[in-house]
């Protein structure tokens, strides 16, 4: 860094904290627009500061969110937002797994979109975890069974991160390894005897790729034969990301961004079971993934993303203020909330301050991220569940449990509304109509957060920010 940093109040909070941080989690069910935020802020950084790290912490090709660049859609699952911003480091941490195949086709993507070369500099810990075809095929196994892998992506996330517990998970320092081959082939005979004992031949197995494609696991031969280009391509990647990452955290002030994926409401320990998700995506991720480096309560902002006038979710779950009425048709056309890969439709359903504020708390949020914004209706208040009751009519807080949440019940409080199509693409916090501002600052206090950020609609600079420009 060559020249002084700006002086950005927010940013630079007295105290512990390091300044110039932000982390942003799905403060709910996830597909909230996180990815938008990071591109928004890793632009913002880098133009003002020359540079940004990007650190990813969490989960796998599970993810994915796409970014408009110009009149280009890049998607991105394993790679941070910050990877398409030239002049930013982004970093997959140790938190991550990842599947090499995977990650070569996305850095390939990106290249043949944006040019010859990635735009920003990616290191790759050599302690983050594989999720092979191996573990894809187990999972695949394990969903034909009636007891097992309900709720997966079908992406091997779940069995490489049971491996780390197993205590036999692969490592990218497996693939730097002189011995990988024997390595991996361990893992293959390991795998194949799993599959075999559930009566599925691991090598006809067939596997989802990036894309949409499929493979076939195929012979150890094949598999290993596979994993040795792809290893070729990633190695100039992978490294020993720790030093790097202390010297960056401690002795500079370059921004740190810390990108999370999925969403409180998925972790395993706060969200509804069976509708969970592996890793950890709460702050509380980054302090493992850092090896201790980096303790979520020295990041300046932890910044949760929400829906601002609603919350979509996908899966078994029932949300105790899901809408079954026009209302739920009118967002989900309107905010196009069909699944992504599986164009089935969301669940909609009205803010909940009980259930948000459960995971404000339970990930230590200090910050809000509001998208969508412009999904509002002049003509229709903003209904919020103020607080729930038991049969009793006493007053119950939120538990992440199914057969509790059935059995109570949500009460509400008309807000009123705005009109959507007039907030759209709006960048500065006075065009904002006066509902919306009152609407912000009724669901800040009920969360005990403050406003950090908020979009009003899908393209890369409908951003209204909260902080210093
Ligand atoms: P992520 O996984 O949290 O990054 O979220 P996704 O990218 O999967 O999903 C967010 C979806 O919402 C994408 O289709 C975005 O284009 C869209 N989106 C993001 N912000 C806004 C917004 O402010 N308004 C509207 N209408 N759509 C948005």
């Amino acid at each position: 860094m060559d020249r002084p940093l700006p002086a950005d109040p927010l940013m630079q909070v007295t105290g512990a904290v390091r300044p110039n941080t932000i982390a942003i989690e799905g403060g709910a069910f996830g597909d909230e627009g996180k990815g938008k935020i990071v591109d928004e802020l890793c632009t913002r950084m880098t133009r003002d500061y020359g540079t940004t790290l990007v650190y990813r912490w969490n989960g796998g090709s599970n993810a994915g969110h796409t970014v408009v660049v110009g009149d280009k859609k890049i998607a991105l699952h394993q790679l941070p937002s910050g990877t398409l911003t030239p002049g930013a480091t982004v970093i997959l941490g140790k938190g991550m797994v990842l599947h090499p195949g995977d990650l070569v086709a996305e850095i390939d993507d990106v290249v043949k979109v944006l040019g010859d070369v990635l735009p920003s500099t990616l290191y790759i810990d050599q302690m983050a975890v594989l999720a092979l075809d191996t573990h894809r095929a187990y999972e695949a196994t394990l969903q034909d069974w009636e007891s097992g892998g309900k709720g997966s992506t079908g992406r091997g996330i779940s069995p490489a991160y049971a491996d780390v517990l197993y205590r036999h998970p692969m490592r990218m320092r497996d693939l730097r390894a002189t011995n990988w081959r024997e390595l991996l082939s361990q893992h293959y005979d390991l795998y194949t005897a799993f599959l075999h004992g559930l009566g599925v031949s691991l090598d006809t197995c067939v596997v989802p790729t990036l894309n949409q494609g499929n493979t076939q696991v195929g012979t150890k031969t094949a598999f290993l034969l596979r994993l040795e280009e792809q290893r070729q391509l990633l190695l100039p990647y992978i490294d020993d990301v720790y030093p790097f990452l202390h010297e960056a955290w401690y002795e500079t002030q370059i921004p740190v961004i810390f990108e999370g994926a999925q969403a409180v409401g998925l972790d395993m320990r706060f969200g509804v079971y069976p509708d969970i998700t592996a890793s950890d995506p709460t702050f509380s991720g980054i302090l493992h993934s850092t090896e201790g480096i980096v303790h979520p309560e020295y990041i300046a902002v932890r910044a949760g993303a929400i829906k601002a006038t609603y919350t979509s979710s996908v899966g078994a779950r029932r949300l105790p203020t899901a809408m079954d009425d026009p209302l739920a048709h009118r967002i989900r056309e309107d905010a196009h909330e069909y699944g992504a890969t599986t164009k089935r439709p969301r669940d909609i359903a009205y803010i909940d301050v009980p259930c948000l504020s459960f995971y404000a708390q339970a990930s230590s949020m200090t910050h809000l991220v509001m998208t969508h914004l412009d999904i509002a209706y002049a003509d229709v208040p903003i209904k919020v569940c103020t607080h729930y009751t038991d049969s009793t009519g006493k007053i119950v807080p939120y538990r992440p449990d199914q057969v509790y949440l059935d059995s109570i019940q949500p009460h509400y409080l008309d807000l009123p509304s705005w009109r959507g199509e007039a907030v759209q693409g709006i960048t500065t916090l006075d065009k904002l109509p006066a509902e919306a501002k009152q609407y912000i600052a009724f669901l800040t206090q009920s969360l005990a957060v403050a406003p950090i950020i908020g979009t009003t609609g899908p393209q890369r600079d409908a951003v209204i920010s909260w902080l210093p420009v």
